[in-house]
């Protein structure tokens, strides 16, 4: 396979994951020449798919675990490697410590975006236990910084879906089709961004020299919905009221308190952005931030609109082929046709 040399070669660490995936798809989309990093442990057979499926785009595989810091060295140095985002689960963080020791080593990048992907943990502050993930993603932070390494760090808010507030990856999951749990009052903002904007705008700005050692907020205007919206939103989809339910700040806090992780951690998350405010109590306007629509003011943002609609034909979808499986009994007496009379 030729692979050009007029773009900056992109290494995706963490491609078979949930963000991770996106922005694979978006270099491949962008016709970047794009290499993936595979875990040669992963026998996990549907991660093995997505790698798969990459590589039949054209992704190039390189086996290898970002701990591993002389293996990385040798592996960017080798393909010349400009470009590195990294988008490893939050439990796996501080394995970037070595690859940024490894891409300071190994001179050939040019920007490096670790894996954010979230609030601008510089910024919020979560209760325990989300508050350690964002410590140690300060951490590498920091030493990014210390080894002066350009960067990109990509606070993209959160994914166009209902915030369950259990749930790591919520936009997997259908909104509610029996009650809402509304946090607090519903009335706190909060930027909502499909996977596929995630991916696109982050490959955007990977060779931007706007985006040089800033913080890139996504604040789409048109995304901009509190929990008591995205109930209407959802409503009219489906054609149908549902109750509302309150989750108190205390019930908020109290999950998290159970410590039970993820589900703990997604609620300190939740708790700070519905009843804190979290991604909306504070400007943009420091000299290392700045804001995506602002960069790239003609790319459009799918719609928490749109996002919905797929998840109403996903629901179709699930219906018709649940009817298919288990077809409703026959009626024991035949259907008498009726015929319609007009007084
Ligand atoms: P996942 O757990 O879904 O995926 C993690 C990926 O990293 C997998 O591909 C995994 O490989 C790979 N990986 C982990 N450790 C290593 C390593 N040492 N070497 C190489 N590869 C490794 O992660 P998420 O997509 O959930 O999280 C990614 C980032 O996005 C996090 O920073 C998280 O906080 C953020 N996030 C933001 C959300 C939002 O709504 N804004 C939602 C979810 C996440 P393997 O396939 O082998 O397991």
């Amino acid at each position: 396979m030729t692979v050009s040399t007029s773009i900056g070669r992109v290494l995706i660490v963490g491609a078979t994951g949930f963000i991770g995936r996106f922005v694979a798809e978006a270099s491949l989309d962008a016709g970047r020449p794009t290499y993936v990093l595979v875990r040669p442990s992963s026998e996990n057979r549907s991660k093995n798919k997505v790698d798969k499926a990459l590589q039949d785009r054209g992704a190039i595989l390189l086996n290898g675990l970002a701990n591993d810091k002389e293996l990385m060295v040798k592996l960017l140095k080798e393909h010349n490697i400009e470009i590195v985002i990294s988008a490893v689960g939050g439990e796996r963080i501080l394995d970037q410590l070595s690859l940024v020791e490894a891409i300071s080593s190994a001179g050939t990048v040019k920007r490096f975006l670790p894996s954010e992907f979230g609030h601008d943990v510089d910024r919020a502050d979560p209760v325990e236990p989300g508050i350690q993930m964002y410590k140690e993603k300060r951490q590498v932070r920091r030493m990014v910084e210390k080894l002066d390494i350009p960067f990109t760090y990509i606070c993209c808010n959160s994914i166009a879906s209902w915030p369950y507030h259990d749930n790591t990856h919520p936009s997997e999951v259908i909104p509610p089709l029996d009650q809402f749990q509304i946090y607090g009052d519903g009335n706190v903002k909060a930027y909502f961004v499909a996977g596929t904007d995630i991916g696109k705008f982050t490959m955007k700005t990977v060779d931007d020299s706007r985006t040089v050692n800033k913080s890139v907020h996504f604040r789409p205007a048109c995304n901009f919905y509190n929990m008591n919206e995205l109930a209407d939103l959802w409503e009219r989809k489906i054609r149908r009221t549902l109750p509302r339910a309150t989750v108190t700040e205390d019930d908020l806090l109290s999950v998290a308190a159970e410590n039970r992780i993820p589900q703990s951690i997604v609620a300190s998350f939740t708790h700070d952005i519905f009843i804190k405010g979290c991604q909306v109590n504070f400007p943009i306007n420091g000299p290392n931030e700045t804001e995506v629509s602002s960069l790239y003011p003609n790319e459009p943002f799918r719609t928490l609109d749109e996002c919905f609609n797929d998840f109403l034909t996903k629901m179709e979808g699930e219906n018709t082929k649940q009817s298919k499986e288990n077809p409703a009994p026959k009626p024991v007496v035949e259907a008498i046709a009726i015929t319609a009379t007009c007084a």
